[in-house]
């Protein structure tokens, strides 16, 4: 769930990333064009949407599957690609046992299908790439993450960017091919050999935190509701200021 919100009715950012309300609220036909898998139980969907307005790293939208029957289900899901992507939009979704949404996309799901999305959504958890950004999230909580290291590479932004991913192992880790020198994944059941196998700790944010880039770090956490009280606290503990901790929350 995202926190409560009122996003003003246009954002204009560095780099002319402009996003207008009113297509936000507009059910439109995204057409799937691309299926990458990212681990045993996360692919990316990719999809042509036309007339997508744009979106802020960090955003999500809401997506819907319409049966034969007339019956729907809506599912939230952050975007996972940079703003500049070619009226693209991609997702990436882990397959949660059971889930409707995300077990038709999973099982069923082929390039040329088409669902309805609408967005973006939520200014809250936006990175516009103004400031320094501390990005701490777990499992596909890292997805509105991702979104703002590519749009920081593709912009080529040298405003400081760092991300704590965790994982429960390297095969766990989505997106594992794109991180850099901004990444340090943290391993909670298994680790490559020689890495540290452990919770997010406070050690992990100690030596991000003691950068104290210009401006100060604004971070943003993404996960189950347990990772996100557990990031937080040790956020909080570490002196970063409450009200410069962005939450998102999967669970
Ligand atoms: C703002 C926001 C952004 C999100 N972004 C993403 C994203 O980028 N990628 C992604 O994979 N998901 C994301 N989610 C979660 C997503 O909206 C769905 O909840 C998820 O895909 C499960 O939907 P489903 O229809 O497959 O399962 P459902 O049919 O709704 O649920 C099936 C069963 O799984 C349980 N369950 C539901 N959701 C989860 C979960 N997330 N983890 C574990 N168990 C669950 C339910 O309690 C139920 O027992 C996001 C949620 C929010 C609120």
């Amino acid at each position: 769930m995202t926190e409560t919100f009122t996003p003003p009715t246009r954002f204009a950012v560095p780099g002319r990333i402009a996003v207008s309300n009113r297509a936000a609220a507009l059910w439109q036909t995204a057409t799937l064009t691309e299926i990458r898998r990212e681990t045993p139980r996360a692919s990316t969907f990719r999809f042509a949407v036309p007339a997508w307005a744009g979106h802020l790293p960090g955003q999500h939208l809401m997506l819907r599957l319409t049966a034969d029957d007339g019956y729907t289900a809506q599912r939230h899901y952050s975007i996972a690609s940079a703003p500049d992507d070619d009226g693209h939009v991609e997702l990436t979704l882990d397959h949660v046992d059971g889930g409707e949404v995300s077990g038709w996309f999973h099982t069923r799901a082929e390039p040329g299908d088409e669902v309805q999305v609408r967005g973006p959504l939520s200014g809250f958890f936006a990175w516009p790439g103004d400031r320094p950004a501390l990005l701490i999230g777990a499992g596909s909580g890292v997805v509105p993450l991702m979104s703002m290291v590519r749009h920081h590479r593709a912009r080529g932004l040298d405003v400081p960017l760092r991300l704590l991913v965790s994982a429960r192992g390297p095969e766990e880790l989505i997106y594992a091919r794109e991180y850099g020198a901004e990444t340090l994944p943290v391993y909670t059941r298994s680790a490559p050999e020689g890495v540290p196998v452990g919770r997010l700790a406070a050690h992990h944010l100690a030596s991000l935190l003691a950068e104290e880039p210009e401006g100060g770090w604004e971070a943003y956490v993404c996960g189950s509701n347990a990772f996100a009280e557990h990031a937080s606290r040790l956020l909080v503990r570490a002196g970063q200021p409450v009200d410069r901790i962005r939450i998102e929350r999967f669970g």
